[in-house]
C-alpha cells in the first residue's frame, strides 16, 4: 500500500489539501483529528470535572472507537453513538486538544490509524503521522502558513455562520491549540527528518496540490 503523511498546525489547509490529492490520485483521505474530536464528543457527555489522567483513565475503559465511510465522509462512531456532526463545534477542537497529550489515548487511536493503512492507498492527515504514527510512509508532508494567514483563510470561511468566532477568537484559539500540540511531550507536532515543509503563506489550493503531486510523483511509482 501507498501511504502519504500529511502533518501541520491548526488550520494549514490539510484536510483540503488531502481531500485534494485524494481525488486526483484515487486515494483515500484518513482524517485522524477526527477521531480526537470524536473521543472529545464522548468525554464531554461523560461530564467529568476536568481532563486529567485519573478521568482519561477512567474514560479509556471500556471505550470502542469505529470509524466508517459513507460516499467520502468519514464517520466516527464512539460506543455505538455517532458524533460526526458534532466534531467542528469550536468547544469540541478546544477538549481534542486538552485530551490528545494523554498517551494512554494515544496508543488506542495509533493502533486504529495504523490498521487502516495496511489496508488503503491513503492520505493520512494529522500531527504525528510522519514522527509516529507512519514512520515508514511512503512521502512525508509537513503543510504550514503564517498564523494571521491561517486565521484569516478560517474566519473567511464560517463568517457567515450563526455565532461564527471573530477573526481575533479565531486567532486566538489556534494559537492556544498550536503551542498545545507543538509543546505535548507525547508526540508533539513536528516534522519529521525527512518531511517536506510547505509554507503556503503565498500559495493558493491548486498550486500546492500541484506541488504536492509532484513530490508525490517523485517518490512513488505512481
Ligand atoms: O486536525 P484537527 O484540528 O481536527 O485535530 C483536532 C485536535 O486533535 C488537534 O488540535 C490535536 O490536539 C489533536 N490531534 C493530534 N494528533 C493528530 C491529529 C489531531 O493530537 N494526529
Amino acid at each position: 500500500m501507498i501511504n502519504i503523511a500529511i502533518d501541520g498546525h491548526v488550520g494549514s489547509g490539510k484536510s483540503t489539501l488531502a481531500r485534494g490529492l485524494a481525488d486526483r490520485l484515487g486515494f483515500k483521505v484518513f482524517d485522524t483529528g477526527a477521531i480526537y474530536r470524536g473521543l472529545a464528543c464522548a468525554y464531554k457527555e461523560k461530564k467529568y470535572n476536568g481532563v486529567n489522567e485519573e478521568n482519561i483513565k477512567d474514560f479509556l475503559k471500556d471505550i470502542d472507537v469505529k470509524i466508517f465511510f459513507e460516499d467520502k465522509l468519514q464517520h466516527i462512531v464512539v460506543c455505538g453513538k455517532d458524533y460526526t456532526q458534532y466534531l467542528r463545534l469550536e468547544e469540541i477542537s478546544m477538549l481534542a486538544a486538552q485530551i490528545s497529550p494523554y498517551k494512554i489515548l494515544r496508543d488506542k487511536v495509533v493502533v486504529l490509524q495504523r490498521d487502516f493503512a495496511k489496508e488503503n492507498n491513503c492520505i493520512m492527515e494529522g500531527r504525528d503521522i510522519a514522527t509516529v504514527v507512519l514512520p515508514n510512509a511512503d512521502v512525508k508532508i509537513f503543510i504550514t502558513a503564517n498564523e494571521k494567514v491561517r486565521a484569516n483563510r478560517r474566519y473567511e470561511q464560517i463568517k457567515n455562520q450563526p455565532d461564527a468566532p471573530s477573526y481575533d477568537e479565531i486567532l486566538k484559539d489556534l494559537r492556544e491549540r498550536d503551542y498545545k500540540d507543538e509543546h505535548r511531550e507525547v508526540a508533539p507536532l513536528k516534522p519529521a527528518s525527512d518531511s517536506i515543509i510547505i509554507d503556503t503563506s503565498n500559495m493558493n489550493l491548486e498550486q500546492t496540490i500541484e506541488y504536492c503531486l509532484k513530490i508525490i510523483k517523485s517518490k512513488t511509482n505512481i
